[in-house]
């Protein structure tokens, strides 16, 4: 049997003004327990970085954010009546996403300081999205369709973010394991929008508008370096991974961002994310450490950006961390240990 597809939206506004929206494959009636203090209003600003030429961004408030608090205060879990206070105050959910207390942009940043360097309001939004009202537990864990109901959240994310004209590009991530310093434990990924284009996705921009890079890869190298895959989405080790176990999920066929997909679209890509994360922990026998970054078109760029998810695994060893260091850092190449071709194997060998 399959989850109806139409997804239920509640909007909270929270006591200090900033939005929490509840999404379900069921209407969310509960009613309101315990809500936070307000915070600090947040301060953040942009600084020009001559000789990179780049933004760098300044957000001193972040200093006072949680730091890995014990799970009893945890501040994404579920807040039931009478308890601690937290960001969700519900007593149950499905997938919570609520504006960032401490973000490194926001659509009401105030002027920025002078400087003898340029420097600009933060403009746009920081969101928190958690995927569970569970305190532990992994994408891979979900049953399948929450992680359905989590790809529709992020096109319902991108529709609304994209949709604020101080906007240029928005960014679903996870960053996720202790050891990349991820500071909640709580199973759960954050979204920025961003007022410009970040240095990192440029090049992305500059491939696509030359050509359909992202589809000829696939049609040059063919299934070698798969891992996962269905008939609308393929998960594989990119034969240029930066990182130890680098694995990116795309739709097979063009979509700008997760917006575009239909039903079986949605269902197709869920499954291989689900699958890809599941033989990222079987590699090692534990939670894999990773950033995954969703790419999908800036602004403007919808006729050729081809949405991709991009996974970067940090253990080169089961217990050998991959740094980024002089090389990486200092000159921007990436030097990996193993080689994607054999990665690819070991991956597609896991019990997922
Ligand atoms: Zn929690």
């Amino acid at each position: 049997m399959t989850a109806s597809t139409q997804v239920h939206r509640r909007t909270h506004v929270k006591a200090d003004g900033r939005k929490l929206f509840l999404y379900g494959w069921r209407p969310h009636e509960l009613p309101l327990t315990e809500e936070l203090e307000p915070g600090p209003a947040p301060q953040p600003h942009l600084r020009w970085h001559p000789l990179r030429g780049e933004w760098v961004g300044y957000a001193s408030h972040r200093q006072e954010r949680t730091f890995k608090p014990p799970a009893e205060f945890c501040p994404l879990c579920p807040v039931q009546p009478g308890g601690f206070p937290g960001e969700i105050p519900f007593a149950d959910f499905e997938i919570a996403v609520f504006e960032n207390r401490f973000p490194a942009f926001h659509p009401d940043a105030p002027a920025p300081p002078e400087l003898p360097i340029p420097t600009a309001p933060a403009k746009g939004q920081c969101e928190v999205v958690v995927y569970s009202a569970a305190h532990s537990g992994t994408v891979a864990g979900l049953p399948a369709e929450r992680r359905e109901l989590m790809v529709r959240v992020w096109a319902d994310r991108y529709r609304d973010l994209l949709a604020m004209p101080e906007v240029a590009f928005v960014m679903p991530f996870e960053n996720r394991g202790e050891e990349i310093g991820v500071t909640l434990h709580h199973p759960h990924g954050q979204i920025y929008a961003f007022p410009f284009v970040p240095p990192a996705v440029a090049p992305l921009v500059e491939a696509f508008r030359k050509g359909p890079v992202l589809t000829e890869l696939r049609d040059r190298i063919g299934g070698a370096y798969d891992i996962a895959g269905n008939d609308r989405a393929v998960a594989f080790v990119p034969p240029c991974a930066r990182f130890p176990s680098e694995v990116w999920i795309m739709p097979r066929a063009f979509h700008p961002g997760p917006w575009t997909f239909d039903d079986a679209d949605v269902r197709a890509f869920a499954a291989v994310l689900g699958e890809v994360v599941a033989r990222l922990d079987g590699l090692y026998g534990k939670p894999m450490p990773y950033l995954c970054i969703l790419y999908a078109a800036p602004r403007g760029e919808e006729a050729h950006f081809h949405f991709h998810i991009q996974i970067y695994p940090f253990l080169r060893t089961a217990d050998r961390l991959k740094y980024l260091a002089g090389c990486e850092q200092g000159a921007g190449m990436f030097l990996v240990d193993g080689l994607p071709e054999q990665m690819a194997a070991r991956l597609r060998e896991v019990t997922p």
